[in-house]
Order: C-alpha cells, then structure tokens, then sequence
C-alpha cells in the first residue's frame, strides 16, 4: 500500500511576522483539512489559532524542524476562499502581515479558538405508523397537530408554536409515541417575500433601478450619488428585492453612526427574511450567531458597520456602501483598511456588482467616475415633495454673540419655534467650553501628558483631555497665581444647551453627543421624545448629522463653520464640505421646507462661496482640478510612517533613519514632522509622508522601508505603522 505524500499545511498565524508557516496535520489526523479552516498550532513557546491558507505536498523547511499542528477546530471553513484570497490581497495592499489580517476577519470569538456553534434546532414529524383514530375523540387539538405533521411534514418546533400549537400537545404526542423530536439545520429559505413600500419611484430613481436589472450580472461598481432625501435607501431596497430575487444574498455596509434601529425597521418592514445585524453593541456570542446565519445562507440580508465586510456568505449577489465617504470605513489601527476600497475588491472577486453611495462623495470616488472606472448614477431631486434647503451664510464679525450664536440666527430659531417645527444646531464640540483660561496671569489649564487643552464639562465639574481620557475637578482659582478669575472661552455643546434653555425657557433643548447618549437606551428614548415634540431645539455634534430623520426639523444652524475650515490636511477642505452638505441636508426633510444658516468669521471665504451658491458636487469637481495641480491624492498615492516615542528626538532620528532607507527611489519623502497632535498620552508622535506616481512605486519604497525598519525602530520603545491612503493625519 502507498501512502499519500504527507499534506504540509501552509497557516496565518496572528503574529506580526510577514509570512506564513508551514506545519504537518495533527498526529493521527488523517481526515482532509479544508483551506480556510482554524488549527491550534505550537508558535514561540505557546499555543495559537491560526487559519490553513493552503495544503502542499512539500516544505521548504527541513522535516526535522517541521512542526505538527495540535487540533484542527473546524470542519467547515471559517472563511471562504475568497475571503482568503480577500485578505491576502490586503496583507500585499496594505503591506501588513498575513496573520494579522486574517485574524481582523474573524469574529472575536473564533478568533480565540472557540467552537462555531451550531445553528440546529428542535423540529418534529409524525411516527411513521400513527394514526389519529388512537387519540381520544376529545383530544382534537392533538388530531389536529398530527393531521398537519402528516400532511405537511416535518416542521420546527418554532412554526408550530406559531401556529398555534402548544409545547404541552407535541409533549403530548411524544409521549404516545405518535410524533418524534429531532434536530435539524434551519433550512435556507431562498424565496424572501417583499412588502411593497407604498412609495413610487421617481423617475431618477425608476431609471436606476432599471439600469441595474438590465446589468448583466458580473463585477461592476456604481457610485450613487443622491443629494440629502433624495430617496437612496428607497433604491438600495429595490437593488436588493432584485438580487434577493435572484437567490442571492446582499451585503450593506453602512457608518458607524448610521446603523441605527430607524434604519434596520425600514429592512425589516419590506423583507420577510432573517437579516444578519452586526453592530457595535452586540455581544461576541449574538456576533457570531450572526454571523453563522449568514455563512450558512440563512440570513439573505447582512447589514453592519465597518468589519461586516468580511462576514462569509454562500452565494453574495451584491454590496452596497451607504455613506462611502464617511471616515468610520477606514480602521485607524492593526490593520488600517478601508472597508470601502475593500468593498470594491470584494465584489471584484465574487464577480457581483458593488454600489458606492453618498449625497456627498469622496473626490477619489468621483475621479473613478470621471475616468469611467465607475458608472455613475444620480439623484438630483429630494424624494417626494420635500424640496432642498436654502442656505444662509451669517457673518459673524462685530457681532455680539449669545453663547456662540449671533443675533439673525437668533431670530430665525424663534421663528421656527413660532410655526412650531424644530431646529438643530451643529456643534462638532462635546463639554461647555474648548478651554479655561485664568484672566490674571494667562494661564491655560493644560492635560500633562498631551498638547493639548483640557475641555471644561460643567455638569460633570471635570476637566477633560478628549484626546486621552485624563479628567481631574474643575479648579476654583488659578493653580498659578490664585486668582478666582477663571474663564471659560469658545462654546460646546453643553454651553449651547444651556445657553438656548435660558434664550427659549418655553422650549425643550435636547443635547445629542457622546456624553448623552453613552447610557444604553438612552438616544433611543430621547428619539421617541423628539419625535412626539412639536416645537424645540437640538444641539449635537456629527451623531445629528447621520442617519437619523426628523420629520420636524425645518431649521438647521451650523454655529462654527471655521472650525473645520481650519483644518491643516489637505483633505480638510472636502471634509468641510462633505460635514456642511450632511449637516443641512437634515432641514425640512418631510413637507416642509428648510432653511440652513452656516455662521462664519469668513464669509467671503471662495470655497464657502462655491459650495453654498453651487452644491457640493460643483465644490467637489473644484477641489479635484486643484488635486490634479497639486498632484494630490486621488493623483498620486500615499503612505504615512506614524511613529511614536517619549523622546521627540529619538523619535525624528528614527525617521530620518527610515527615511534614508528609501532615498534614491522614485517616491517623494516628506519628513519627518510632527502630527497635528504632536504630544498623546505621553508620546511624541512624528511622521513621514511617502507620496508617488504610481501604486507600483509607492508599494516598493514601503517594502524597502519596512525592511529596513527592523533593524532601526527599536521595538520596546516606540510604536509605529504604515498608512497606506491615509485618511487623517492628525
Ligand atoms: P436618502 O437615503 O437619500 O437620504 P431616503 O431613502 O431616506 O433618502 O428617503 C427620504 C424620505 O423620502 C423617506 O421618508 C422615504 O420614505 C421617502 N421617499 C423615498 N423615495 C420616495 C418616492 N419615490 N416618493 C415619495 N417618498 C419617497
Ligand atoms: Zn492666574
Ligand atoms: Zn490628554
């Protein structure tokens, strides 16, 4: 008898080592292991969970060396093989290790080793010989429930409860030996029921939607742009009632703060099938029932933030990326993906279509339209009746303010309140005020361990670092000089709610920011309240800015336009507009119109100008042509090295040391300088921008740069990374 030549196991390991790891199959395990399956393995002194990327029939390290995996812990694949072939891609993209990107694609749970759970459940059918006639004539509800079993077949214990059996009749049965238990897999019901909404499409939205079932089917990437209200979502339910159609299962990625119950209802309401919900706030254990659901093609919708992207599907038919400029798609630590290029590959490898969304969409996105490498589609009216705000740019200069707001903005609140609708005022400041400043001596309450100052939250009487979480009380007199003159300058959201309580005492004020709404539940109850009110007032950061639809709110006032004008990224600008757009977008959303007013110190500020007077994508195409002389990202490609250490010179040392490694090639270093954030936590934060002509060029000087780092960071004490596309650098 020949045996087969021994299979080598090829495994991602969570190590920050760039490679893989060859392993033998567990001693006695003669059962094929499937690629995409978690093993046990020894590693460095312990044991961890790794994932087969694939089997060969030799090793390049030498038999004696070769190690025996402990366990294999799956049958099935954890991860598809073009999830696998999806991660690899990122590990060479974003030039980070194997192991730590598959490990990023696995639930929590499975990432630690434990079990994938089964999704069985209780079920039951008749006896194969029962008969009716020995039940007792009175007991006619159990004739009847095993008339249905014999009629119907085996059912869920679950379906007959919903049919109005009792738990007590099938117990009944059983114990007549005239129905079984057993357990079985759910079966994966492929034909969802649609509830036709009661809303006809528009034409815009009508010409979309037939486009895309005209579309032949294969990879191909849509950017759906649809001003605030224009009815997107309303499309995305039609592209997926037609991918569901098909059999297939649709994926929607939305933001972070988008996920919101307003949003699953509006899937719930018009699909009769289990959706798949990964959101910030289910446990590891719901995580993964869900997940489990969506790779066994039970669940024919998966809806989640960012990593709901890699949940494993059996027969995917479709993505959609609501929101696709939002920041909360790019992971700003391990692996630094962004969900929405990965989207893109995603539906690359799967051979299904992709649909970018956005009433206010990135330039890279709209510069993959201009090329042609995306379809672009539009929607250039609000849905229904609603009609888009009118925008008012307040000059703020020389004039007296009330808690941050100016006086027409004043007036134009009460007007509002008058006619008894709402209004929403943006601040993107949590607390009472940026900053206490004595005003003897000048001095500035400072966090000790960043550059930067402490935020004042009067309720809570504390001093707080939003960059590190540092609090102490409040002081009552200068620390410097003793003086009881301590000021607090600039306005939060706390200041504006308390400001407006005592302008409008007849009106409620609702604040929504982290601070009020981190109580489970709580934004949810102070929804339903808002929603009941006629007249009143919200204050908010970004959480208003997303997702939520408040039918009552007609008014919008932006009260600090300059703080994110100021911003030293170049993509400042194109955040500003995006922020601006979506912020005044939420006015007179239902019947009624809007009015947005935008205070600034610079009103005649151009790209102000442009956006208000012509809308965000005429704003959008500016700052491309301006990216295109500059030879700007979506023009050329980046990378930032981050680096971190207690000693800003050992720190900018390391850098030029990085930086030398690469000279010579064809890529542009700029650095290292320091973050906009020069101090965290303790920590100098420094950086190199590497910028190139093409992804070819980038992609080598950050190979030859990570090579060479090994021998130049000095691990114990610094931390660093590469960013590739970076989105912030802050
Ligand atoms: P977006 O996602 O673009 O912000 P939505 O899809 O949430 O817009 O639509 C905004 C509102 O308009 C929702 O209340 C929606 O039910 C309604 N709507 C969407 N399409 C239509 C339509 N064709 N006719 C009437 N109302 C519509
Ligand atoms: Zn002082
Ligand atoms: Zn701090």
């Amino acid at each position: 008898m020949t045996h087969p030549p021994p299979q080598i196991l090829e495994v991602a390991i969570p190590s920050p080592l760039r490679r893989r790891f060859d392993y033998l199959p567990p001693a006695g395990c003669d059962d094929p292991i499937a690629i995409g399956s978690r093993v046990q393995v020894p590693f460095a002194g312990q044991t961890l969970v790794g994932v087969v990327m694939a089997c060969k029939p030799g090793s390049e390290v030498p038999a004696p060396q070769l190690k025996s995996a402990i366990a294999v812990l799956d049958r099935l694949p954890v991860l598809d093989s073009q999830l696998i072939e999806l991660m690899a891609w990122a590990s060479d993209y974003y030039q980070h290790p194997i192991g730590e990107c598959i490990s990023t694609a696995l639930p929590n749970t499975l990432r630690k080793g434990l079990p994938v759970p089964t999704l069985e459940i209780t079920c039951w059918r008749a006896a194969s010989l029962a008969d009716t006639q020995t039940l007792p004539a009175r007991a006619t509800r159990q004739q009847q429930l095993l008339q249905h079993l014999q009629q119907h077949g085996p059912a869920s214990e679950h379906q007959l409860r919903q049919q109005g059996f009792s738990l007590r009749q099938l117990q009944q049965l059983h114990d007549r030996q005239l129905a079984e238990r057993f357990t079985a897999s759910p079966p994966v019901i492929r034909e969802v029921t649609v509830q036709p909404g009661n809303i006809r499409l528009n034409d815009e939205q009508q010409a979309i939607c037939d486009e895309f079932r005209q579309h032949p089917g294969g990879f191909a990437t849509f950017l759906l742009e649809g001003i605030t209200g224009s009815g997107k979502t309303e499309v995305y339910l039609q592209l997926i009632a037609h991918t569901l159609a098909q059999g297939r299962q649709a994926l929607v990625l939305v933001p972070e703060i988008g996920l919101t119950p307003q949003t699953i209802e509006r899937f719930r309401q018009r699909f009769d099938c289990p959706l798949a919900i990964f959101h910030s706030s289910l446990s590891d254990r719901q995580r993964l029932q869900h997940w489990q659901q969506a790779r066994s093609g039970q669940a024919r919708i998966i809806i989640g933030t960012r990593s709901a992207l890699f949940t494993a599907t059996t027969e995917l038919g479709l993505i959609i990326v609501d929101e696709e400029h939002d920041l909360s798609y790019k992971q700003q630590d391990g692996l630094r993906y962004s969900a929405r290029d990965m989207a893109c590959m995603r539906a690359k490898l799967a051979d299904v279509p992709v649909v970018l969304a956005s009433a206010t969409p990135t330039l890279e996105s709209l510069h993959n339209a201009q090329t042609g490498k995306y379809r672009r589609w539009q929607l250039t009216r609000r849905a229904g009746d609603a009609a888009p705000p009118a925008i008012d740019i307040i000059d703020m200069r020389r004039q007296p303010l009330h808690d941050g707001i100016a006086e027409p903005a004043l007036q134009s609140l009460q007007e509002c309140l008058d006619k008894g609708e709402q209004a929403l005022l943006f601040i993107n400041r949590r607390g009472f005020a940026p900053s206490l400043i004595c005003h003897d001596c000048g001095w500035i309450a400072q966090c000790p361990a960043c550059d930067a100052r402490f935020t004042v939250h009067q309720q809570a009487g504390q001093l707080r670092c939003h960059h590190c979480n540092t609090s102490q009380p409040i002081p009552r007199h200068c620390p410097e000089c003793h003086s009881l003159s301590l000021i607090r300058t600039g306005v939060g959201t706390e200041r504006i709610e308390q400001g407006l309580r005592s302008l409008f005492p007849d009106y409620p004020v609702f604040r929504i920011d982290r601070d009020t709404t981190a109580r489970k539940g709580a934004m949810q109850a102070m929804l339903a309240q808002i929603h009941q009110q006629q007249a009143a007032l919200l204050v908010g950061t970004q959480m208003l800015a997303k997702g939520h639809h408040f039918p009552n709110v007609t008014r919008v006032l932006i009260v600090d336009a300059d703080q994110s004008l100021g911003g030293t990224d170049f993509r400042a600008i194109e955040r500003f507009g995006q922020l601006i757009t979506q912020v005044t977008g939420r006015a007179g959303r239902a019947d009624k119109p809007g009015r947005a007013l935008i205070q600034t110190h610079f009103p005649d500020h151009p790209q102000l100008a442009r956006l208000v007077n012509r809308g965000y994508h005429s704003f959008a195409l500016d700052l491309l042509a301006e990216r295109r002389l500059l030879q700007l990202p979506p023009f050329s490609y980046q990378a930032l090295v981050r680096l971190e250490d207690k000693d800003p010179q050992l720190a900018t040392q390391t850098l030029q040391k990085l930086r030398q490694a690469v000279a010579g090639l064809p890529c542009l270093v700029i650095g290292p300088f320091p973050a906009s954030l020069q101090r965290r936590a303790w920590y100098y934060r420094y950086q190199l921008l590497l910028q190139a002509g093409s992804r070819q060029q980038l992609k080598q000087a950050v190979a030859t740069l990570i090579n060479a780092a090994d021998g130049i960071v000095r691990p114990h004490r610094q931390r660093w990374s590469v960013d590739i596309d970076p989105q912030d650098m802050s």
